[in-house]
């Protein structure tokens, strides 16, 4: 995002189509270029070989050529988990995972530097938002990881810093471009949305055609408990968020994922399982047991192992379908955002 040029990386097809229309340009150029960005993974319009030189000079003219400069990687010793921090055009930072699973490499991109939702618990939350990203950041997120890694991404989940469908227009073109098929052509299948319930935008979501998975960050299964850890639960209700949860599955087949972190003493008791039941059970859904990460400003443990099981175990009784995220590079800064506020503090 260069000053008053247009992001070439953010357009689909078509808008690059009427660029070259625009520019005098055979429109077959338009598919060339969009091959060396999103397929090829060019690191500049030099590179783009079979393009003459001429459209070429008027690319970088015309263009600003998003990338993302890597200024910081730590590896897992325990499970190979790399959490990359990267720089934006403007000096700005965002953070992305990448992680290996037995059913592929994933990546977890964030939306947004910083974050307006301010949940109690998070990271990203402390010092607000800073500016949306554009889709073209959010790609090259998932670009920079591939040509570092050098192995292909096929999962990728938006479950770093931001709230996604706060910046949704943004958000819903990333999807388009990320599944292309002249692109990464990732399977919308493997792409997961993850929200902290904004409820109109939810239901746009499931408008859009998409075959992605949505996650809701819950957290509480009662309103007077997720008040408590999640400001946006002033604003809808759990009825509200169970209504859209409902209508996403409806409009799309796709089975929501309910998030819920555990924290000690405070969600994580018997009765927290029962209403969480309660809640979902009507549902077909899954759900994601996630230890609470401790971050270092904010003042609440970790369940502990035990009651983490506990708490499935009773889930299961009533038949729910869940899971306790296994914890991927605990010893790297695991919490979204952290590694970026160590970096912010230096
Ligand atoms: N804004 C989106 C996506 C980003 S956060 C959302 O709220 O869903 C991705 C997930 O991590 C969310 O479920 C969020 O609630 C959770 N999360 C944030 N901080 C956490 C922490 N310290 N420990 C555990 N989970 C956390």
């Amino acid at each position: 995002m260069n000053g008053t040029k247009a992001d070439i990386k953010s357009m689909d097809l078509e808008e690059l189509k009427g660029e070259m229309e625009k520019a005098g340009e055979k429109s077959f150029r338009a598919k060339q270029l969009y091959e060396w960005m999103h397929q090829k993974l060019a690191g500049d319009f030099g590179q783009m070989t079979n393009i003459p030189k001429e459209l070429r000079e008027k690319c970088w003219e015309n263009y600003s050529f998003t990338t993302l400069k890597p200024l910081r990687v730590q590896e897992s010793k325990t499970d190979g988990t790399k959490k990359f921090l990267f720089e934006l055009a403007d000096g700005n930072t965002v953070e992305s995972v990448w992680m290996k699973y037995k059913h592929g490499n994933s990546v977890c991109i964030s939306s947004q530097v910083g974050c307006r939702m301010g949940c109690r618990f998070c990271a990203s939350a402390l010092e607000g938002l800073v500016r949306p990203l554009a889709p073209s950041e959010m790609l090259e997120q998932v670009y920079a990881i591939t040509l570092l890694t050098g192995e292909r991404v096929s999962n990728v989940v938006m479950m770093g810093m931001g709230e996604p469908l706060d910046n949704y227009d943004h958000t819903v073109k990333f999807i388009r471009l990320l599944t292309d098929e002249n692109g990464l052509h990732i399977s919308q299948r493997n792409v997961t949305v993850s929200t902290c319930g904004l409820v109109p935008q939810m239901k746009r979501l499931a408008q859009e055609g998409f075959q992605i998975t949505l996650a809701l960050s819950l957290h509480a299964a009662t309103d007077e408990k997720r008040r408590k850890l999640m400001p946006i639960a002033e604003k809808y209700t759990l009825d509200e968020l169970m209504d859209a949860s409902g209508y996403y599955f409806e409009k799309t087949g796709r089975r929501i994922t309910f998030e819920y972190s555990l924290i000690e003493g405070i969600n994580d008791a018997g009765e927290d399982a029962d209403a969480l039941a309660k809640l979902v059970g009507g549902l077909n859904c899954h759900v994601n047991l996630i230890p609470v990460n401790p971050v270092k400003e904010r003042d609440f443990t970790q369940s502990s192992p035990e009651k983490a099981l506990a708490f499935k175990n009773k889930l299961e009784k009533y038949g729910i379908n869940v899971t306790i995220r296994r914890e991927m590079g605990r010893d790297i800064d695991g919490a979204c955002g952290q590694l970026r506020r160590r970096e912010l503090h230096r």
